[in-house]
């Protein structure tokens, strides 16, 4: 089987002594999708963090059979596309077309190019029409799309998202799942939106105080509900 992330025995603490992941081992296989849920302060951004290599901590990380080091980082943050929390860290150039172009250009492809992965990517978050607009001047669901089309353009072979659907409305939540619903490349998916989870992934990971609870079916994960209660899910049935 191939993977697509492989981690061995990773800790890892902030400067401030907290540490946050306690002997972490978990791997995905290529081509899954995959739910990372578990209360605040688990360790899910910090998790996400690791894989392509913004923070680093002790033990083994692979990205598609290729360890993170310094020699491979670059190679890594090509494969590995971060999808953060907040879209305003992640557009910063004058227009949104600019801010999409940004990682391509930087990957150092032709122009020609460029516009065709602007274009559609673009197409696909649905915001073709505001590729000329500043960027701080969309709405939040408008911004989260833009910052998803940021990381397409990419076309990473891992597509990572922290908290995608958080702080939207209904009809920008849902507008954001079929864009990721028709995403094929692999997935990983932190987030509290148990609906999306279900929607979206085929396994999911509950991590609690930084260590792996459970990893199993996306359906029977969310179906025990004894677990999810125990590790601070508030359910309604
Ligand atoms: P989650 O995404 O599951 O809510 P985080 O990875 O954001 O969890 O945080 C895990 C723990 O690490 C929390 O206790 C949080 O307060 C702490 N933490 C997060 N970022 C920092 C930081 N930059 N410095 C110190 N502690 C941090």
């Amino acid at each position: 089987m191939s993977y697509a992330v492989e981690i061995e025995h990773l800790y890892f603490s902030y400067p401030d002594g907290t540490q946050v992941l306690k002997d972490l081992s978990v791997a995905i296989s290529e081509d899954d999708s995959v739910g990372l849920i578990g209360p605040n302060g688990a360790g899910k951004t910090t998790l996400l963090l690791h894989l392509n290599g913004i923070l680093r901590g002790e033990g083994k990380i692979k990205v598609f059979s290729r360890e993170i080091c310094d020699e491979t980082l670059a190679r890594v943050r090509r494969d590995v596309g971060l999808v953060f929390q907040d879209p305003d860290t992640q557009l910063f150039m004058p227009t949104v077309f600019d801010d999409v172009a940004f990682g391509p250009l930087n990957m150092g492809l032709p122009q020609d190019e460029i516009g065709r992965r602007v274009h559609r990517t673009l197409g696909a978050v649905d915001m073709e029409a505001s590729a000329e607009r500043p960027s701080h001047h969309l709405s939040f669901g408008e911004k989260k799309r833009v910052s998803v089309a940021t990381v397409l353009a990419m076309a990473p072979r891992l597509l990572v998202l922290d908290e995608p659907t958080s702080n939207l409305d209904p009809g920008h939540r849902q507008q954001l799942m079929e864009i990721l619903r028709g995403v094929s490349m692999t997935k990983l998916i932190a987030s509290h939106d148990l609906e999306m989870i279900r929607v979206l992934t085929r396994q999911v990971i509950l991590l609690s105080g930084g260590r792996i609870v459970a990893y199993g079916p996306t359906r029977e994960i969310l179906s025990d509900h004894q677990l999810l209660k125990s590790n601070g899910f508030f359910l309604l049935s």
